[in-house]
Order: structure tokens, then sequence, then C-alpha cells
């Protein structure tokens, strides 16, 4: 049996050449290893090299490019105007971005800001005022501050444009081009984007120098090579992932799982809360000594702990015989690593179990990891408490069966003659059956109640997929929802009342169908179902709102 476990000694991060504070901020977040995007998009963007990166989300590409511009911000001196500009399609993921980089950039005083419309003006006109190092933008928002001169982007030495395709099926050609015209030709820029269409490559010849190229593949895996495994996947908010888990352990009561988690930090934090919920649940990371690991895994192979938390590195090249269940309590860098795990079990012909506990904003990738593999993914309902305590009790009492056959009993028959002497036979068998099931754990709580999340129809492409809601986006239960945007706001006296009114006047749709309204100074936005949008705008064009005629279109910042 070999188990190849990684080492600890210096960082993957380290040797890709990132400053030292950058490292150890990603040891403190728990990540063990550059991702493969990581590893070879770092060190050329760090050498100041143009870069293109085929990739798609899910691969860690944001911390391969945030991290180089970082790096390069560790060792500049007092700046006054943006250095780096990172373009984005959808304010989500402006938001997403932005987070990240001030999350690795922590440890140096990094000022972010994420700008995109629909949001007010003047605050981050204030932020700007104040100082930004890396703005994270939309293509329509970064253009209309450089108009008003509140966005500078004449000290801006690196530009990402990250999802292009996505920005480009957007409408933001010229946008981009106008922005990139704005930035000093001597500038690095990179581009990232999951396909390379040949407007792509034309914005790739025309704005990059001699850039370094990386693909990273998602090539379909040989049918031949997938294992057999029951794949479920339990959707549930953020915060009910935990109970959501517990729930289906509980229910699939395994005889041995292995549990992956992205990164050292989720699996030091679930291994204490499994245990806090009666488990008993090891840790298996890259940060531990490698007689603890050792001391695991003896527990684990002897069957005396049943769940094994773990990151990929650790548990790479693991075999455990007899392993029942792989759970994603995160899902994986990469549809690779989802094979990779699920092919711990199901080996030698016996149907393994693969459990995924997903949020709802990852079903587009769930739905990629379909794609990829061919195999279809089920979608699983968390048993509710009530289905768990009749399974306890159905356990119980399969208990008490094998108990009573077995035999052996005599033991216990003087105990039971003087209780029955003084108790009702039936209440004393009550009591012992009432302490068995306490004893096997059958009373325990199960936790909050879970909200169900209803599922995309299959085939529909979820937030994550899609910037929402421009093409009409799944917003959770109900409707595909588009934005549209009209051209008069505060500014011109529009309250909500006058659009519910014009909607419901001119295009006939009643106020329940509109989904949300934000008025901002310039102009306002509603959110109605998709298959609505064209009517509604075709309707509102034209005509007068408050006095003032008004031009209605599909929002572009989405
Ligand atoms: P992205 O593909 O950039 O959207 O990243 C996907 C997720 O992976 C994010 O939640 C990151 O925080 C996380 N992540 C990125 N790189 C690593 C890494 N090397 N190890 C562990 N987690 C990572």
């Amino acid at each position: 049996m070999v188990e190849t476990m990684a080492t600890e000694t210096e960082s993957g991060f380290a040797k890709l050449g990132l400053d030292s504070r950058l490292v150890e901020r990603l040891t403190g977040l728990g990540y063990e290893e550059p991702t493969p995007i990581q590893r070879e998009a770092i060190p050329p963007l760090i050498e100041g090299h143009d870069l293109i990166g085929r990739a798609a989300t899910g691969t860690g590409k944001t911390a391969a490019f945030s991290l180089p511009i970082l790096h390069s911000l560790a060792r500049s001196t007092a700046r006054t105007k943006p250095t780096s500009l990172i373009l984005v399609p959808t304010r989500e993921l402006a938001m997403q971005v932005a987070e990240s980089v001030a999350k690795y950039g922590q440890p140096l005083g990094v000022r972010v800001l994420p700008i995109y419309g629909g949001a007010p003006m003047d605050q981050q006109i204030r932020a700007l005022d104040r100082g930004i190092d890396v703005v994270v933008a939309t293509p329509g928002r970064a253009l209309d501050h450089m108009r008003r001169t509140t966005l500078k982007l004449d000290a801006v030495t690196v530009v990402v444009l990250d999802e292009a395709d996505e920005m480009l099926d957007m409408g933001f050609a010229e946008d981009i081009e106008a922005i990139l015209s704005a930035t000093p030709t001597e500038r690095q820029t990179a581009l990232f984007s999951a396909t390379m269409a040949p407007r792509i490559k034309a914005i790739a010849v025309k704005h990059l120098k001699n850039a370094t190229e990386i693909h990273v593949t998602r090539d379909p895996v040989p049918a031949g090579e997938l294992p057999k495994v029951r794949q479920t996947a339990y959707v549930v908010q953020r915060q009910y992932k935990l109970a959501a888990l517990g729930r289906v352990l509980d229910a699939e009561a395994p005889a041995a799982a292995l549990i992956f988690c992205k990164t050292r930090s989720e699996v030091d934090e679930l291994t204490e809360a499994l245990a806090g919920r009666g488990y008993r649940p090891e840790a298996l990371h890259g940060g531990m000594a490698q007689d603890a690991r050792d001391r695991v895994m003896r527990l684990f192979r002897a069957g005396q702990a049943n769940l094994l938390v773990a990151t990929d590195v650790a548990a790479r090249g693991l075999d455990v015989e007899h392993l029942t269940h792989v759970v994603n309590f995160s899902l994986p860098l990469g549809i690779e690593n989802y094979v990779h795990r699920i092919g711990r079990v199901g080996r030698a012909g016996r149907e393994g179990v693969a459990i995924t506990v997903a949020e709802p904003r990852e079903q587009g990738a769930l739905r990629a990891i379909e794609r990829h593999t061919g195999q279809r993914i089920e979608y699983g309902q968390v048993p509710t408490a009530a289905t768990l305590r009749e399974k306890r009790l159905e356990r119980t009492k399969v208990a008490i069966r094998e108990t009573v056959a077995a035999g052996e009993l005599d033991a216990f028959r003087a105990m039971f003659g003087s209780l029955v002497g003084e108790l009702d036979p039936t209440d004393v068998a009550l009591a012992a059956l009432k302490l068995a099931h306490r004893a096997r754990g059958g009373d325990i709580d199960d936790g909050p109640d879970i909200p169900v999340v209803t599922a995309p129809p299959r085939g529909e492409r979820s937030p994550r997929d899609l910037p929402p809601p421009r093409r009409g986006a799944f917003r959770g239960p109900g409707p595909r929802l588009a934005r549209i945007f009209i051209s008069a706001g505060r500014e011109a006296g529009i309250m909500p009342r006058d659009l519910v009114g014009a909607i419901a006047n001119e295009a006939g749709l009643p106020g329940r169908e509109i989904h949300s309204i934000e008025i901002t100074e310039r102009f306002s936005l509603v959110d109605v179902p998709e298959d609505a949008a064209e009517h509604v705008i075709e309707s509102l064009n034209g005509v007068r709102l408050r006095g003032r005629r008004v031009s209605a279109r599909r929002d572009r910042q989405g």
C-alpha cells in the first residue's frame, strides 16, 4: 500500500517566488498548494509578462492573477492613484474578486475597491478620492467614472480582463477598447477566458505583447475510467451546510467516509464541529506532523474512527480498502479533482456513494461536472428531523431483535425478576428501551430546520455560469428574470409607483410580476420575468414618466 503525502517542506507558493508575507497569508488561510493555473500563471506574471489564460471559474484563477498584483504592490512605495485595474463582466464578480484581493492582500494593507453599476456613484467617488490601489470594475461603470475624471488610469501598470468572453457577450467590446486606450501602453496585460473564440484572440493580438499562453484543460473523462458511484448533491444555503451534512451522515450511517475540504482551516473547523455532534472524526492535512498523520490513518483503518476529514493534498495516494462514502463538503478546485475524489470509492465492482454539499451558487459547477463526466448527479432532499427520528427508532428496534436472537441474557434475569416484583413488566421493558435508545444516541438534537433550495430546471444555466440577470437568470425559486434599464431616476422625480404604473398601463404587466425596483440618481432598474422583458422594453420606450420621455433597454451591468 503506497501512501504518498505532501511533506512539510517549503510551501508551493513560496517556490513560485511570491513575497513571504503573501505566502504566510495563504498558509494562514489554509491553502496547501497552488492549483495548476496558479502554478503556471504566477511566475510569468511576477516577471512582468503579458498572459493569456484559458481557464474557467473554480480553477483558482482569481488568486492566479491577484497574487502577482499584490506581490508587486508589496514592493512599491507610497501610491496615490490606482496601479491595477481588473475588469469583470458582472457586479457579483466585481464584489467577489475585490473580496478575494482584499483577503489575500490583508497583511499588506492593500486598498481595493469594487465599482459596478446600480450602486451609488458618490460612495465610489469618495472611496476613489481617499486612494485605492486595485480597482475591480465592470466596464460600463469604469467608463462612467473615467468620463467624470473620478477614475484616473494614468498610473495603471497592470490590467486584468477576467472572463473576457462573458464581457464580449455582454456587449462590452467598445468599452474595453476605450478603457485600455486610457491606460499607459507599457502596462502589463493579462486576459482570462473560458473559451478562445476568434474575437478574444483578436483582442489579445491587439492589446497584449508577447503573451505567455496557458491552458488548464478539462478534457472529458474516458467512460472506462469513471468509477461506479452513486452521486448525490444536497444544495443548501451556506449557513446550513454543517447541519445538512450531519443529517445526511445520520441517514447514510457510513461505515467509513472520507470527507474532503478545500483548506486546512476548513478541515480543522469541520472536524471540531462533527465531534461536537457526537461523531468520531479525525483530521488529516499537510500541517500535521508525520506521526500524527500515521496515528490518524491507523485509527481510520482499524475502524476506530469512521470519518476522515482531509484536504486533497493530504489524501493524495491514500487507499482505504473499506471506504464506503466520499463526501465533498466543499467542491474541489477543478473537475479532475472531483473525479479523483469520488474515485476513492466504488472500487472492485462495489458501488460507492459520493455526496456533495453545495451552495445554491455552485449549481453551475455541478452542471459542469455532469457535462464533463457524462454522469448524472442526483439532487437529494436533506432528511427531515422526523425521518431521522424514525430511522433511529428503527435501528434501536433492530438492535433489540438481534440481542434477543443472540441470547445470553441470563445475567439480567434476576434483575428483571426483582423489578417485576414491584413494577408493571411493560413499564420495565419500555424504560429499558428508552435507556437503550438514548445510549445509542437516538435522542440527539437534529439542529435547525433546513430551508429547501429548489434546483433550477436541468439545462438552465445558473447565476455562477451566467451574469445575472441580463440574459434571464435563475434567482432561487421563481421565474427567470431580466433586468431592465430605464433612463430616468430620482433626479427626474421618479418613484416606484411611477414605474409600477407605467409597466402596468403600457405593458399590461401587473405589479406582482415586478420583482425588484432600484431607483438611482439618473436611472432606474426593474426586474421582470424574462419572457415579458422584450414586451416591457418595447412598451416603455418613448413613454413619458413625470413629463420626461424615457428609453428602456436591457441593463448591461447585470
Ligand atoms: P476561483 O476559481 O478563483 O473562483 O476560486 C475558487 C475557490 O477556490 C475560491 O473560494 C478560492 O478561495 C479557493 N482557492 C483558490 N486557490 C486555492 C488554493 N490554492 N487552495 C485552496 N483553495 C483555493
